[in-house]
């Protein structure tokens, strides 16, 4: 991390996959970018997310639809690259009743009824589609390099305020994810907490998702070495130290989808933040850090990897309006 120095186009807060991918398209527009974070990459909530395409507790639809449409293409794309750590997953969404077409559906290509032979027991019920998952630790240092070669920099400090940024750019992009509770004083800003388990990967390809299972969320996403089982979904709750019971719940209800999981072996248990709000904050701010336009990119929910690069895309459009490159 170094800290920046000279002219300033643009600063981002925040270097987790929604601040990185705004200050990566920011700068394929020319501009001169600094990113301000409080924490590493690796420190964030995204470095823990499971982080599958899928647009888990976020809104409003419309936007999701197009942001999710976009980032599922950029994403997409990525995995022909394998330094990207994004490789493309099979999934079954099992259901206990016929599922019709899902809204978010529109954005993947390839979405159709799953083969029997395809649904774990006790499933007579599944949407079967090609979604891109991305290894979280190598992704966001994929990025963070294609930032810092692009002349990108990088400052570690934790902002009181935007305003402690006044004078230094004209453009403050505030990607702090749940951070932005305190930073810009948004109470409609809440955590959504999530309990994961990684173990060895056993062999499995295949994601599978039930959404509305009796014993909540459950989930597994095989990734090249390893598998991300999950998980909760718990609003308002901020502690982050493992549950052990829900640890072996989670291991029961995966290994019933995926019997194979019985001989895995258990890597390390974590517990996220998702910012969760009503609806992604994505707009432009007149006033909060004087001299400077600020657009706010924050409150992705459970779907930041999701929808990141069709918000950037945004934040450059709306950066453009107020100064044309
Ligand atoms: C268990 C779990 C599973 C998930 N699975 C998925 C999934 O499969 N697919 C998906 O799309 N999403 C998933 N998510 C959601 C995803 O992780 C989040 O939506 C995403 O990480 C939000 O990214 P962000 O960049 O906005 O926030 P963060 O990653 O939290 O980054 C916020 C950044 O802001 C900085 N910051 C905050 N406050 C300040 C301050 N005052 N000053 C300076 N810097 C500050 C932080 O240091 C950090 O760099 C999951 C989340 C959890 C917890």
């Amino acid at each position: 991390m170094v800290e920046p120095s000279g002219h300033l186009d643009a600063v981002v807060v925040g270097a987790g996959v929604v601040g990185l991918t705004a200050a990566l398209v920011l700068q394929s527009t020319g501009r001169q970018v600094a990113i301000v974070t409080a924490d590493d990459p690796g420190a964030t909530t995204s470095a823990l997310a499971a982080a599958v395409w899928f647009p888990t507790k976020v809104g409003p639809r419309d936007r999701v639809l197009v942001w999710g449409a976009r980032t599922y293409r950029v994403l997409h794309e990525a995995a022909g690259d394998h330094a990207s750590g994004v490789l493309l997953r099979d999934t079954v969404t099992l259901y206990r009743d016929r599922p019709g077409r899902p809204w978010w559906s529109a954005a993947v290509p390839d979405v159709r009824d799953a083969r029997p032979d395809e649904l774990p027991a006790g499933y007579d019920h599944g949407l079967a589609f090609t979604v891109p998952l991305a290894e979280m630790p190598v992704h966001l240092a994929w990025l963070l390099d294609r930032f810092v070669r692009g002349g990108g920099v990088v400052r570690r400090a934790r902002l009181g305020s935007l305003a402690d940024l006044a004078g230094e750019t004209p453009l403050v992009v505030n990607c702090a994810g749940l951070g932005a509770r305190d930073l810009v004083g948004d109470r409609s800003l809440t955590p959504l907490r999530g309990q994961i388990v990684r173990t060895t990967n056993p062999g499995l390809t295949v994601s599978l998702r039930d959404e509305h299972h009796p014993g909540g969320y459950t989930y597994v996403h095989p990734r090249r070495d390893d598998c991300i089982l999950g998980g909760t979904v718990e609003p308002g709750r901020d502690d982050t130290t493992p549950d052990d019971e829900v640890t072996a719940a989670i291991l029961d209800r995966c290994t019933a989808l995926a019997p194979e999981l019985a001989d895995a072996e258990v890597l390390d248990v974590s517990v996220g933040l998702r910012p969760a709000r009503p609806t992604v904050r994505l707009e432009r701010d007149v006033g909060s850090v004087p001299g400077s336009t600020v657009i706010h990119d924050y409150g992705h929910g459970g779907a930041g990897v999701t929808l990141g690069w069709g918000c950037a895309e945004e934040v450059a459009a709306l950066a453009d309006a107020v100064e044309p490159r």
